[in-house]
């Protein structure tokens, strides 16, 4: 028996068995093997979800020796990769071959099949999550059979979110856009402007969205946009990234909260600071390495999705809550965008987005916080990411999702006996 746990250190699970197929035919024979048990299975990519999505105590399998692409069509844009293969490993491949995903959140270590199976987004007022990238998946089932789902098949819209809850997905066909680069702009602005240029921050940039320093008025936004072919790249220097990434961010950053943690009274005034030491910087590289970021302070997570118009209201109600001396929070809050789209699951079906996230230092406890968090975001229809924390159950999900039911229907008809469920999906999908 091997003990598993989460990059957030807020799941431990012991598996029976925890395996590692290196391929298709391996991972029904592993399905088929706990089917003969009476064993539930699950797949994990990276361990990158904060909530127990992907935890089991029966057969884990992992599918990083699924880690290949297997083709791409330059015609189309389309490439085709096994689910395992973590966004750190496609993107370089992606850029060898003149492509690149039109859209990432800010790290990269997630697997393919884990990012999409949870809906994993970043940031653009006119983009999606990278499962609106999907248009084919291949996945087996609870038989053991090996299911393609196309963009005819009547499940498509199933299968880009599914939360682990349909199969295990062993192949996935994406739609990247031509390889580009990102003009990244970094700078401190005051909270009070951040919301009262929001419309034109948001919609005059590709890639927009920012962080707020809680118990200040401090905020670091960050604009990335798309620059013409033939811009020359300007890294920022080597000295730069790590002192900005590297020890600012992370190591400094560490033992910040390390104090933080036990002297909570310092933490307004430890905000303020690092909110002036984050200063401007510009620079434009490759878009992956735009988007992405190192993370090396562990934390816990909780993030919603909501409309676009509520978030004034949210951040007064986040900010009343602190004003009430309940809690001091170090970790900034991060604030995206996204368009509507038409993956059924996705926490951005058919909705324009913000999304709120909130963080708590692993070292503390985050419950009274999120808790409070998600009483502010469930007000305004909020949607949690499926990999973030929070403590909703399906009679309040399945009023966020117009297709909650038909996906519900489709788990009953490809999994009856629940093999690829756990206590997570039974409480947030019934
Ligand atoms: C530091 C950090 C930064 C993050 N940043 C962002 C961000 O910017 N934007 C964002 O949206 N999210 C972000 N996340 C959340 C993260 O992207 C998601 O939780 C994602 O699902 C993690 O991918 P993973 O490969 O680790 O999957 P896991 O967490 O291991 O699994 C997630 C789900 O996918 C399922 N799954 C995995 N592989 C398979 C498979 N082969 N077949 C079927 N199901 C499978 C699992 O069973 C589980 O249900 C972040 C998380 C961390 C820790």
């Amino acid at each position: 028996m091997s003990t598993w746990e989460n990059w957030g250190r807020s799941v431990r699970t012991q598996p029976v068995r925890l395996l590692h197929p290196a391929s298709t035919a391996e991972v029904q024979a592993a399905v088929l093997a706990a089917a003969r048990d009476g064993l539930p299975v699950k797949a994990y990519g990276a361990g990158h979800s904060f909530t127990a999505i992907a935890a089991t105590e029966g057969v884990l399998l992992s599918l990083d020796r699924m880690d290949r692409v297997l083709g791409s069509d330059p015609a189309t844009r389309r490439v085709r990769v096994q689910a395992g293969i973590s966004l750190h490993a496609l993107n370089p491949q992606l850029k060898a071959l003149g492509l690149a995903l039109p859209n990432l959140g800010d790290v990269d270590p997630q697997s393919v099949a884990g990012a999409v199976s949870t809906g994993t987004h970043g940031t653009g007022d006119r983009l999606h999550g990278i499962s609106a990238a999907v248009v084919g998946v291949q996945l087996v089932t609870a038989t053991g059979d090996v299911l393609e789902i196309d963009e005819q098949h009547p499940w498509f819209g199933a299968s880009r979110v599914t939360l682990g809850a349909l199969g295990i997905i062993t192949e996935v066909t994406l739609q990247c856009a031509p390889a580009f680069l990102l003009h990244a702009r970094e700078e401190p602005m005051a909270l009070p402007e951040v919301l009262e240029r929001l419309p034109e921050l948001v919609g005059e940039n590709d890639h927009f969205e920012f962080y707020w320093f809680p118990h200040t008025e401090k905020a670091l936004i960050k604009r990335n946009n798309r620059v013409p072919d033939g811009t020359a790249v300007q890294p920022l220097g080597r000295f730069r990234h790590w002192l900005d990434d590297e020890f600012l961010s992370n190591t400094l950053y560490e033992r910040v909260n390390r104090v933080a943690a036990r002297r909570r009274g310092l933490i307004p005034r430890i905000n303020a600071i690092s909110g002036s030491l984050l200063g401007a910087r510009e620079y434009t590289t490759d878009s992956f390495d735009v988007f992405v970021s190192p993370r090396t302070v562990r934390f816990r997570e909780s993030e919603f999705a909501m409309p676009r118009t509520a978030l004034p209201d949210v951040i007064a109600a986040l900010q009343s809550w602190f004003a009430g001396g309940h809690e001091n929070i170090s970790f900034p809050i991060e604030v995206r965008f996204t368009a509507p789209d038409d993956v059924w699951m996705s926490t951005g079906h058919e909705r324009a987005n913000c999304y709120v996230a909130v963080h708590q230092y692993w070292r503390s406890d985050p419950t009274a916080y999120f808790a409070a968090a998600q009483d502010v975001f469930t007000a305004h229809e909020g949607r949690p990411h499926w990999g973030k924390m929070h403590t909703l159950g399906a009679d309040y999900l399945s009023q966020r999702y117009a297709r909650f039911d038909d996906f519900v229907a489709i788990r009953d008809e490809l999994d009856p006996e629940r093999r690829f469920s756990n206590p997570y999906l039974d409480r947030v999908l019934g």
